[in-house]
C-alpha cells in the first residue's frame, strides 16, 4: 500500500504534508505506522498542487525514494496552494517501477492517487489505454475517462471503484482525487484519516502527527470536501 494525503483549505505549502509534520509523507516513505502490506514506500514520489499563472496542476513525480531527492525540500517549501495533493509508492509485485506508475495521475485539472492493488482485468474495459502497466494508472485512466463524460469527482470515483470492486473483491481500492476545488476520497481495504483545521481539511491514508484531532474514516465509504465542508458517505 502507497500513502498519500491532502489538503482543501487556505494556500499552504506541500512541505505541510511532507516534511513539516513529524509523521508527514516524508517520514511514511520509510517507516508508516498504519500500513498493512509493504513495510516501505520506496518505490517512487509525487506531488501537485494549483497556481493562478495555470489551468492545469503542477506536478513534480520521481521513481526514486523520496528522501533520495535533495531538491524537494525547498521545492515543497515554496510549492503553495489551496488545493494539495502528495503521495509516496510501495509497487505492488508485478507492477513497473518508473515516473509513469506513480501518483499522482493528472488529466486537465484533475490528479488522483492509488493506494491499494486491483486485477488489471477489473477495469481495463472503463479505460482505452493508461500511460504505464500499473493497476493505478488503469485506474486512474477510468476515472479521467469517466470524468470527461460527466464532470463529477465523488461520482466517478464511486463508479470505478464499485466496478472495480465487483469484477475483483480482493482488490483495495482507496482513492483520492482533486481538482483544484474540492476533494473526493474513497475507503475501500485501507486506513483513511481526516483531520478538520480551523482553515481547511488534512486527508490522509494515516495521521501526519500524534495531535489530537485525527478521524478514521469507515471502510466503504466516499468522502467528498469542499469550500461547503466534508461529508462522509456509505458506498
Ligand atoms: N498497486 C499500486 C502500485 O503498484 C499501488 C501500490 C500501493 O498502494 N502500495 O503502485
Amino acid at each position: 500500500m502507497c500513502r498519500h494525503a491532502a489538503w482543501l483549505g487556505a494556500p499552504r505549502a506541500l512541505a505541510t504534508l511532507i516534511h513539516e509534520p513529524e509523521h508527514g509523507l516524508l517520514a511514511q516513505s520509510y517507516a508508516p505506522r498504519r500500513q498493512r502490506h509493504g513495510t516501505v514506500n520506496a518505490d517512487g514520489f509525487g506531488m501537485g498542487w494549483y497556481d493562478p499563472a495555470r489551468a492545469e496542476p503542477v506536478r513534480y513525480r520521481r521513481a526514486i525514494p523520496m528522501w533520495a531527492d535533495a531538491n524537494l525540500p525547498a521545492l515543497a517549501q515554496v510549492a503553495r496552494s489551496g488545493c494539495l495533493l502528495g503521495a509516496v509508492r510501495c509497487a505492488t509485485v508485478g507492477m513497473p517501477v518508473e515516473e509513469s506508475a506513480t501518483a499522482p495521475f493528472t488529466d486537465g485539472r484533475w490528479m488522483l492517487s492509488h493506494n491499494g492493488r486491483v486485477e488489471r482485468d477489473a477495469v481495463r474495459a472503463l479505460a482505452d489505454g493508461a500511460e504505464s502497466a500499473c493497476d493505478s494508472a488503469w485506474l486512474a485512466a477510468a476515472v479521467f475517462q469517466r470524468l470527461r463524460a460527466e464532470p463529477d469527482l465523488g461520482e466517478a470515483l464511486a463508479e470505478v471503484v464499485a466496478h472495480a470492486g465487483e469484477k475483483d473483491p480482493g482488490a483495495r481500492l482507496n482513492l483520492l482525487a482533486c481538482d483544484g476545488e474540492s476533494i473526493a476520497a474513497t475507503v475501500w481495504g485501507d486506513t483513511l484519516f481526516l483531520h478538520r483545521h480551523q482553515d481547511g481539511v488534512v486527508v490522509a491514508s494515516e495521521p501526519l502527527d500524534d495531535l489530537p484531532g485525527w478521524q478514521a474514516v469507515p471502510d466503504r465509504s466516499l468522502l467528498l470536501a469542499s469550500s461547503e465542508g466534508v461529508r462522509v458517505q456509505p458506498m
